[in-house]
């Protein structure tokens, strides 16, 4: 329920199929009541939840305490399959598992589904399952005794900010303000900047590319899916499949109350557009090598009001137009593989165009690196000036300030939403923020505590209990 990616769903599903396992797949959205219905209506011997963004780590735990709650699942102990790319066995263990009776297993990637299915059905299922509870046992205990690194008081993390020194920094004023949209996008220029790393990954082929071609286990089939893919991207080109559009806004920006970003809508920096509030570390530092580690937050890197007038960018992007008709087609042939391909494709594409779009704005829209020379592979290992935070990751694990994001770029002038959970449709969709500091960095919050979760509430107008809810991965 309001996660929207399916590729690896699509790809349990076929792995089973392949194995004579007969799979119901539910596909994406889908509402926990719906889930058990289907599951009673078919006589499931196995439910399995998967989700990409965190707010489905919090679904999932609800459909477990759902499924003991209900007579027909909690008696005949049918087993729970966790899968997708937030969760882990130690979050199972810790956060799921205790919700229901019946057997809760992580499954770390698709091609693992055929042994855990078999281990919970077979004649010795009992025995599998008193392993994997014992193994289950032990992770939770060894999480219950891991001992935590100490927070420090926001307050004293704040205090220990990234040193920049603003005096020695000129921001650069973009040649424009405001949003520019970027439509029915030039495919061609896009493959480009394509970054085909991460599609090994999607595929399950675990490896550096293109080492990875060469890789004595994976090496063929990663041959044969790169050969795939990049013949069925030309078709997918050719006949206009998808189409990609972006939007970029560029705005005054200076941040206040040490930790949030405000986005200005001109120069005159009286009108706010947007408030982006960071989160910052809290986990107790140590010098390295002589050197104060400091307490990040994304503030850190932009100018404090009233000190120097800096620029933050907005921007989104997808490729994931006309996907779905294209992926009915395949499906309706029968074509699983050529479904998950295209899908796999739009998603290189989308993350293309974010570093197109980069691109361009560090060169020309914003030009506060106008003489950048990098090569695609340079330009992969983000060796550039500036980063571009995405809500959802390490350094602003807080999705929800994607609503205004979408509200100030009107998105859905380029065919973009949000779904109930923050997930942008269509899937194959990247948005962000660009910060231009020469020393900004990606970072990981980590844990916080709850002196942060309250001064975020004050700040935020936003309750405590809801806040706690969006950042419960980070708490
Ligand atoms: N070339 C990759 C790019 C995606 S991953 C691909 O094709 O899939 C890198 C992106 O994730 C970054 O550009 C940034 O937008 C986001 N990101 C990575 N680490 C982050 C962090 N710690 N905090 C916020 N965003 C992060």
């Amino acid at each position: 329920k309001g996660d929207v990616h399916d590729i690896g769903k699509n790809i349990v599903t076929v792995v089973l199929q392949c194995n004579n396992y007969e799979v119901v797949n539910m596909g994406v959205m889908v509402p926990c009541h719906e889930i058990l219905a289907m599951a009673k209506a078919e006589g499931a011997d196995i439910v399995g939840l998967s989700g990409l963004i965190t707010p489905s780590l919090e679904e999932m735990q609800y459909v477990a305490g759902e499924m003991e709650k209900d007579a027909h699942f909690r008696e005949k102990q049918i087993p729970l399959l966790i899968g997708g790319a937030t969760c882990s066995r130690v979050h199972t263990a810790v956060k799921i598992a205790p919700h229901y009776s019946g057997p809760v297993v992580y499954v770390p990637d698709a091609s693992r589904s055929v042994g855990v299915a078999q281990g919970l059905l077979s004649d010795q299922a009992a025995q599998y399952i008193a392993e994997l509870n014992a193994d289950y046992d032990k992770v939770r205990t060894q999480h219950a005794n891991k001992k935590q690194v100490p927070l420090w008081p926001l307050a004293k993390a704040r205090a220990n900010k990234t040193p920049i020194a603003w005096n020695a920094f000129e921001p650069k004023k973009p040649r424009f303000i405001g949003k520019r949209v970027f439509k029915n996008f030039d495919l061609n220029e896009i493959v480009k900047y394509i970054d085909w790393a991460p599609f090994f990954q999607t595929w399950d082929l675990a490896g550096p590319f293109p080492e990875i071609l060469k890789d004595e286990v994976v090496g063929e089939e990663a041959r044969r899916v790169f050969s795939d893919g990049k013949r069925m991207l030309q078709r997918l080109i050719e006949g206009r499949w998808l189409s990609a559009s972006a939007v970029v806004g560029l705005y005054p920006a200076n941040s206040v109350n040490d930790d949030d970003i405000e986005l200005y809508t001109d120069e005159s920096r009286s009108e706010v557009a947007l408030t982006w509030h960071g989160l910052r570390q809290q986990t107790e530092r140590f010098e390295v090598d002589g050197v104060m580690r400091p307490s990040r937050c994304l503030a850190d890197f932009v100018a404090p009001k009233g000190v120097a007038n800096d620029y933050v960018g907005v921007f989104a992007v997808t490729a994931g137009l006309g996907v779905e008709k294209k992926e009915k087609q395949f499906i309706d042939d029968h074509d699983d593989y050529s479904a998950i391909m295209l899908k796999a494709l739009a998603d290189r594409m989308a993350e293309g165009l974010a570093e197109c779009m980069h691109h361009r704005v560090r060169t020309d829209l914003w030009g506060y690196a106008a003489d950048e020379a990098l090569s695609n592979e340079e330009l992969i290992k983000e060796k550039y000036q500036g980063i571009r935070p995405a809500p959802g990751y390490p350094a602003c694990p807080d999705h929800s300030v994607k609503r205004p994001m979408f509200d100030l770029l009107q998105c859905e002038d380029i065919g973009m939403a949000l779904t109930e959970s923050l997930a942008m449709t269509p899937a194959a969709s990247v948005s962000g923020f660009y910060l231009s500091h020469p020393e900004s960095t990606y970072f990981n919050v980590g844990k916080i505590g709850d002196d942060q979760v309250a001064d975020l509430a004050q700040r935020s107008a936003v309750a405590e209990k809801e806040l706690q809810r969006w950042l419960a991965p980070n708490l």
